[in-house]
């Protein structure tokens, strides 16, 4: 029998409904910022990532799902959405004169990754991008619609780390500062960080291994080495984030994976998921529009893991809210023309049934409706129809009623 691929699942039930609360929240809470959804392919040409998120990162270097397509383009599954959204908005020409634009996504990711917890090869992203504008407030709004979504979901325990990564003209001096304190101690740190140290010096920084973390002790701070400007815009996105009433804290190891994000860069942790923490990440990245050919343009965004979200809804809140759908069975021919006129009255009116079209006697009928999970099962018999009733059972509480055809509609689950 033929299984998901390793890495993929399926979602169903209790799953895909949480999916669907969640997506249907960020969708109304983005939409009220003034946040427009974009959709861009899964497929996208390999250099669209190499030039973005750069080939130095474990995302491009390890975790690909790249191929060459039957007309020998060389494409892959796209491991995240924020650089396809930047193609997008380029080849579409919806960035000009750096008019504040406001784009989110919904959708699966690929990365062929070490499986653990809550890691996934696909997994999905619900992301948001603001183009445009370069100022703090502008993150303190993405930052603001951030934590709007989150307490509509009814999420607690959840910390904001915050750091600023600079920008590539106060960076040299930062990696002189961190090549000099790593060769000093260079045999504690692993093989990846060695050749970290070479390709992108501040990836050291968030290295997971044990060993490099304690090695990194007493390291040299990104922000000793900010240009006035970005020490700035530190202090002022700070300041807006206290007079809103976000609590953060500073974390200087914070660098995020991926080569783009210029000043601003964040990660928001939950205690309530374990060993896999982050919840969600994002920053600034004002170089990546013109990197990927387009007018230069500031932009910041974030993306936010809907696997992990889910999993942690259901671990605050229990099963997913669901309304269990009712089940009209007819019993014979003449029942069945009837019901087919009455589901069509119903549906039109946004009442929730099922209707059973197997020809089914009773007791099929009963069984099926209630594997189904129904609540209500309304029998449409002979007997029924003479009268212009139907038969109303209460699935769980085992009682029945007869309810005059003409008042069923408003007793119906919508
Ligand atoms: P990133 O694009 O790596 O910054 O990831 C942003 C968020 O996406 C993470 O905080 C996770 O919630 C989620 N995420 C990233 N990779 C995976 C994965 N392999 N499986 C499930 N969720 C993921």
């Amino acid at each position: 029998m033929a299984q998901s691929v390793k890495g993929t699942r399926d979602l169903f039930g209790n799953d895909v409904r949480w999916f669907q609360h969640i997506e249907e929240t960020a969708r109304r809470v983005f939409q009220r910022h003034g946040y427009e959804e974009i959709r861009t392919p899964i497929l996208e040409e390999i250099e669209v990532f190499k030039r973005s998120v750069g080939e130095s990162s474990d995302i491009v270097h390890k975790e690909m799902y790249d191929f060459m397509d039957k007309g020998n383009r060389h494409v892959c599954m796209r491991p995240e959405n924020t650089a396809g959204v930047v193609r997008a908005a380029i080849q579409h020409k919806l960035l000009i004169n750096n008019d504040p634009r406001l784009l989110f996504y919904v959708g699966p990711q690929f990365r062929y990754e070490r499986m653990q917890a809550g890691r996934y090869r696909q997994f999905w992203q619900i992301g948001a991008e603001s183009f445009g504008v370069a100022s703090p407030e502008s993150e303190a709004e993405s930052l603001l619609l951030l934590f709007e979504f989150l307490r509509e979901l009814g999420l607690r325990h959840l910390q904001l780390s915050i750091n600023s990564v600079g920008t590539a003209e106060c960076r040299p001096a930062f990696h002189a500062a961190i090549r000099t304190f790593f060769e000093a101690r260079q045999e504690r740190f692993c093989a990846d960080c060695h050749r970290r140290i070479q390709e992108n010096p501040l990836r050291v920084l968030d290295c997971k291994v044990p060993g490099c973390q304690e090695a990194l002790e007493g390291h040299p701070l990104i922000v000793d080495h900010l240009d006035e400007a970005s020490r700035a815009h530190h202090e002022r996105l700070k300041a807006l984030l206290t007079a809103m009433d976000i609590p953060f804290v500073e974390n200087p190891r914070l660098v995020r994976g991926l080569d783009y994000y210029t000043r601003t860069a964040f990660e928001v942790l939950s205690s309530d998921l374990g060993a896999q923490s982050a919840l969600l990440g994002g920053g600034r990245y004002d170089g990546l529009v013109k990197q990927l050919g387009g007018p230069e343009t500031p932009a910041f965004g974030w993306a936010i893991g809907l696997d992990r979200l889910a999993i942690l809804m259901q671990a605050l809140h229990g099963d997913a809210p669901v309304e269990a759908p009712a089940v009209l069975i007819p019993l014979g021919d003449a029942a069945t023309l009837k019901a087919f006129e009455l589901v069509r009255q119903w549906w039109a009116q946004g009442c929730r049934v099922q209707l059973e079209t197997r020809n089914a006697n009773l007791k099929k009928g009963m069984t099926s409706a209630n594997r189904l999970g129904a609540k209500l099962a309304l029998i449409l018999g002979d007997g029924e129809l003479e009268k212009g009733v139907i038969a109303a059972k209460d699935l769980a509480a085992g009682t029945q009623e007869e309810w005059p055809l003409e008042e069923v509609a408003e007793r119906l689950p919508r």
